[in-house]
Parts: C-alpha cells; structure tokens; sequence
C-alpha cells in the first residue's frame, strides 16, 4: 500500500492524533494522495461532539466508503459509538488510533520510491536511501510495487542528509524498506558506512535508523553494533521485524531469518551497549499459526522484552500467497492478538518503569497537546515536557530532563 487520504473533524486533540498517524505512515514511505478516490486507504478521523456531527460522520462515511479502496475510522465517535458505523452498513476497519498505522502497514516493509526525495517535516528530516528489498515474504504485497534493491551511493545519500541538517533538520531518518541490505545490489554492504558518515556530518542534531529485518542485518550487526557504539549521535534503537517466533511460521511467511539469527542480534546489542530499544512486529494468526506457534511467539517476546512493540492482526492481500491459505478463524486471531496486545502492554510499561528516577539528554522533536512537547531521549525512548512555554522549552531544543513518571509507552520528564 503506497498512499494514504486522512480526513480530522473536531478538536486540537483529534488533530494531535492525526498528525502522529500521518507520521507513522509517512515514516513506513507511504506518501499522502491527492484525493480519496487515488488513495489506497482513506482514514476518517471523527468527532462526536453534537448530534449533527454524528450525522455527518456518518454521511461522510459513507461518501469515503464509496470513494476509496479502503476505509479507516477512527476516533472520538469511532471509540464511543463504533457500532453506528456497522449498522449503517459501512464497509471499514473501526479503530483506535493508536492501531490505525499498524493496521495499514499491515506487517509489511516501508514502501519507497525510486524517486522518493527527502523530507523536512518540522525538526525532523527523512531521508529514504534505497529502495526494494531482498525477500519474497509470502503475505507481503509491497514487494510487487517496489522490486529488488536499488541504493544509490553513500556519497549521494549524505550529500541529502547534509541539505537536511543545513535546512534545520535535528533529527534524521534514515527509512528504506529494508535498510540492512542498503549496497547488496552493489556487491558491498553500505549501512555502516553510512552511518558512521552521516554522523560525521557537522551540527547536532540525531539519527535514527529505521526498518531493517533481522534476516538482511544478520551478517553486518556485529559491525552495526560497534557504529551505534561509536556514535553519539545515532539513536541506540533498531526496529528489526521477527514476525513470529516460530521457525516453521518464519518458513511459511518465506521470511529470510530464523528466531537463532533474531536472537543472535539481540544479544550482540545488549553486550555493545549499555540501554538500547529495541522495536519488533509480529504477525498474529498466520495462517499456518498453531496454538504451540503462537505460545513461541508469546514466549519470545518476554525472553527479549522489546521496548516498541507492533502486533498486527493477519490480513490477506489480494495476490499474495498467503492470501490462497486456509486462513483460521476471526475469533482465533482476535484471542491471540488480544493476549498478545496484554503483553505487550506490560513488557513495555516495564522498560518506561524502569527509566524514573533517572536523568537523560532529549531532543524536542515536536508539539504535543495542550502545552505540551514530545522528546526522544538517547535510546529514542520517547519523553512527554508538559507546561513547555513554562519552561521556555521548545521544538528543536536539545535538554536535560529527570524522568518523574510515566505512561504505558512514555514516560514524562521535568527539565533540570
Ligand atoms: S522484506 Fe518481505 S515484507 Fe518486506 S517488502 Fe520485502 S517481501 Fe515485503
């Protein structure tokens, strides 16, 4: 899936939630349509203040139904009043927002574009560094849209990186589908080089790395885990995809690792590096998913105890080998992803646990709401400042804060 149409009725807040969906997605090289009728999905982000308001959502539900080729709702009346949408015979997805990006990324790599030019959005600057991938996963539709790998040079790559920093860019993303296999296509693995170039690149500002699947960094990640080492300014963060933690499930998804080669890159970060995040996917309900599979799953994902976590729900894409398999049923798949969702929940309220009390260096990275601002601290951990303005805080701004609580997936900082 390649471009998104986000709609927001309603308040400041509603707006805040849209902005981070349209992030995340942009962030996994999705790319926004010109209209709902061209776009792939079509997210309606609602409100429910008045009656009337009701109503129009629902007509414009309707509309976006017709128009698109899918259909998100989300939001306040999605939350309150989700049936509504059903019993008018709306054919969409009813969401959380917070489920919204994982639900349209559906397990699959970022999609990018031969040419995809960087971006500056705010503070933040993402920098695509090739495209394709090296893998055939079964589920996976991206794969037809973008081909094999293709990466242009590093000199290329950190020439767009410096017009990033130059442009006022103080964090940098470096997405890709696969960005562990950047150079493959050139007979040489490039991301170390890259990286260690990128940061070389005058100014302060951070970078992180983005999607790379265990099974293209596996024989680069003793080298990439002394480039994080060496480099302040790299994020200490991987988000490396193991999808299941069952080598037959990994068999039939055509995935290119196994959970050994997984594991083996985990345990090479926690020697090189003192705190470090590491994000994850896993598929829940693959077809070929047995209760003893997923129980692997569940295991693996306390034994490595991701700090991010993405669970999503098995879908068929059209044209997908997958798609052909005796699929299991709704209520299978909606039990395990519930009890994987717990979880997760726990795993990573744990690691936001363990950060009070401490002090870290974070990078305002954007607005939050009401007066409040985002941060990533060193492990890209992220930091909620509230009564910024109070503070004299603002986006761009590099600080010292002490963690004084924190949520299921942030903590909230007190400058020092
Ligand atoms: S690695 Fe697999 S899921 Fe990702 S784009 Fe390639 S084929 Fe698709």
């Amino acid at each position: 899936m390649a471009t998104y149409h986000i709609e927001t009725y309603g308040c400041t807040s509603n707006r805040g939630e849209s902005r981070e969906i349209e992030r995340a997605l942009r962030d996994g090289g999705h790319r926004p349509a010109p209209g709902p009728d061209e776009a792939d999905v079509a997210i309606l982000n609602t409100c429910t203040v008045v009656e009337k308001t009701e109503r129009n959502m629902l007509r414009r539900a309707e509309e976006l139904a017709d128009e698109t080729a899918e259909l998100v709702i989300t939001g306040c009346m999605a939350l309150a009043q989700g049936e509504e949408f059903r019993e008018a015979g709306i054919d969409a997805e009813v969401l959380h927002w917070d489920a919204v990006p994982e639900h349209v990324l559906n397990g699959e790599c970022p999609t990018v574009t031969p040419d995809v030019e960087p971006v500056l959005d705010g503070v933040v600057g993402i920098l695509p560094i090739a495209r394709g991938c090296m893998s055939n996963c079964s589920y996976c539709i991206t794969k037809f849209a973008t081909g094999r790998v293709d990466s242009p040079s590093v000199e290329e790559n950190v020439e767009k990186a410096r017009a990033l920093v130059h442009a006022g860019a103080k964090e940098i993303r470096v997405t890709g589908q696969d960005t562990g296999v950047y150079g493959w296509d050139t007979g040489e693995r490039k991301l170390p080089e890259l990286l260690d170039r990128i940061c070389a690149i005058d100014g302060e500002f951070r970078v992180r790395l983005g999607m790379a699947n265990p099974g293209g960094i596996h024989g680069i990640h003793e080298e990439l885990a002394d480039v994080f080492a060496r480099n302040g300014k790299l994020y200490d963060f991987i988000h490396a995809p193991v999808q299941s933690g069952s080598d037959e499930v990994l068999e039939a998804m055509r995935r290119q690792h196994r959970v050994g080669k997984f594991r083996e890159i985990v345990e090479t970060f926690d020697d090189r590096l003192d705190e470090w995040t590491l994000s994850t996917d896993f598929i829940v309900g693959f077809p070929t998913e047995t209760a003893e599979d997923h129980e692997r799953s569940m295991e693996l994902l306390r034994e490595v105890s991701p700090e991010k976590i993405n669970v999503t729900r098995f879908s068929k894409r059209p044209g997908t080998d997958a798609a052909d398999m005796k699929g299991l049923g709704g209520t299978v798949k909606k039990e395990r992803s519930k009890a994987m969702s717990e979880l997760k929940m726990e795993v990573v309220g744990e690691a936001y646990g363990s950060m009070v009390g401490t002090e870290r260096e974070v990078l305002v990275v954007e607005e939050g709401t009401a007066d409040s601002v985002k941060c990533r601290d060193g492990a890209y951990r992220q930091v909620i400042v509230q009564h910024a303005p109070d503070h004299g805080v603002e986006v761009g701004d590099f600080l010292k804060v002490e963690i004084t609580g924190h949520n299921t997936v942030y903590a909230f900082g007190r400058p020092v």
